[in-house]
């Protein structure tokens, strides 16, 4: 994309208190309400009372981030929804990544893009990527993003093949802190946690990405059981379509964490996972099969019950992302002051800005 071409002409700010939101569907105007959000081409607000009291987002400089100030540099990523740019703000000079949905998708879908903004705009947690600014216009979604210079895990593993020990537990310990404020303070469920979630950057920092297929819990004890997200990482309670809750995320962490271990998905190598057939089949071997761990002769006995406390087939005995904080595996290197700073780095992350 050229260099600044990205609308161009659109000054966005958050809209006027007094604005009138409109129904609960996209108007003429371009404005729609989800539950407590009102999305238009002044940007998005949240008119929840309970939102309304909350703190507001760290925003930069002079709290008026515009697309009109940003300039494009490079596209850093795509995804199903959409591209992720690596942008620089006209003024400050400051780096932000830009994630650009197109909306002209169906009522579901626009649903779940409202909840993202939603939970995105509220989360403030060092543990999760910031998220200054949303706009829609157009049937285009635009979200202002805290820029992660070393990209996402699945970079880094790419690059790596494989995480050794004591980098996992100084990773593990972050993405915990970000579950527990998600869980607990939040009362969110990710359901999307995967290795492209998790970015990281050069100050050796990991933080959860995407909320894109989170839904706000009615309460601490709710349940979800709304199917959205992806299927690799997806804990069996979802897959055969039962109610799942936090847990499920719990399980995600683990996958995870196993693939960074070994350099492989745990359940079928990625390259025999594609097509319809090796898909229903991989469904099936994660509903089916005793779930997978790790090798005991190739990682310490703290590793392969961490993982184990993760990946276990009922979600009661999964422990919590509260209990995996004192798991001795999280702590066991502590001692040694693991940098990961410096691995992010030297590992040879993009780092797109330098
Ligand atoms: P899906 O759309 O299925 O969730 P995804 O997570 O890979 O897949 P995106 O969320 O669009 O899709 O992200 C694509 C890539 O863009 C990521 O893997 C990461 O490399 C990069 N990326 C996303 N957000 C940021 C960010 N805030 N800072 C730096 N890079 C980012
Ligand atoms: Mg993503």
């Amino acid at each position: 994309m050229k260099k600044g071409s990205l609308m161009p002409n659109l000054k966005l700010t958050l809209p006027h208190p007094d604005e009138v939101s409109l129904a609960n569907f996209l108007t003429q105007s371009g404005t729609f309400m989800d539950g407590d959000l009102l999305v238009n081409r002044d940007g998005v607000r949240i008119v929840s009372q309970t939102e309304v009291e909350a703190p507001p987002p760290i925003q930069p400089a002079d709290n008026q981030l515009s697309l009109a100030d940003i300039d494009t540099i490079k596209v850093i990523g795509k995804g199903a929804g959409g591209i992720v740019q690596l942008v620089q703000h006209k003024w400050t000079g400051q780096f932000f990544a830009l994630k650009v949905i197109q909306m002209n998708i169906d009522e579901s879908y626009r649903r779940q893009i409202a909840q993202e903004l939603k939970i995105n705009q509220s989360a403030q947690c060092p543990y999760v990527v910031v998220c200054y600014q949303s706009f829609y216009d157009n049937g285009v979604i635009s979200i202002i993003l805290e820029y992660m210079d070393g990209g996402s895990l699945l970079d880094l593993l790419k690059k790596v093949k494989t995480i050794p020990e004591p980098y996992l537990a100084a990773i593990s310990k972050q993405v915990l802190k970000g579950l527990l404020y998600l869980h607990h303070e939040k009362h969110v469920i990710h359901r999307d946690l995967k290795p492209s979630n998790l970015l990281i950057n050069h100050r050796g920092e990991v933080k959860i990405t995407d909320f894109g297929v989170s839904a706000i819990l009615e309460s601490t004890s709710g349940q979800a059981n709304t199917f959205v997200g992806t299927y690799n990482y997806m804990s069996p309670e979802r897959i055969i379509g039962g109610k799942y809750n936090n847990k499920s995320d719990i399980w995600s962490l683990g996958l995870v964490l196993l693939e960074c271990a070994t350099g492989k998905f745990p359940f079928i190598p990625p390259e025999q996972a594609e097509g319809w057939t090796n898909f229903y089949e991989l469904m099936e071997a994660i509903v089916e099969k005793p779930p997978p761990s790790a090798p005991s002769d190739q990682f310490s006995p703290q590793f392969c019950s961490f993982i184990s406390a993760c990946v276990q087939k009922n979600p009661e005995d999964r422990q919590s992302a509260h209990e995996l904080m004192t798991h001795p595996f999280v702590n066991m290197y502590g001692d040694l002051d693991i940098d990961l700073k410096s691995y992010f780095t030297s590992a040879g992350s993009p780092l797109a800005t330098l």
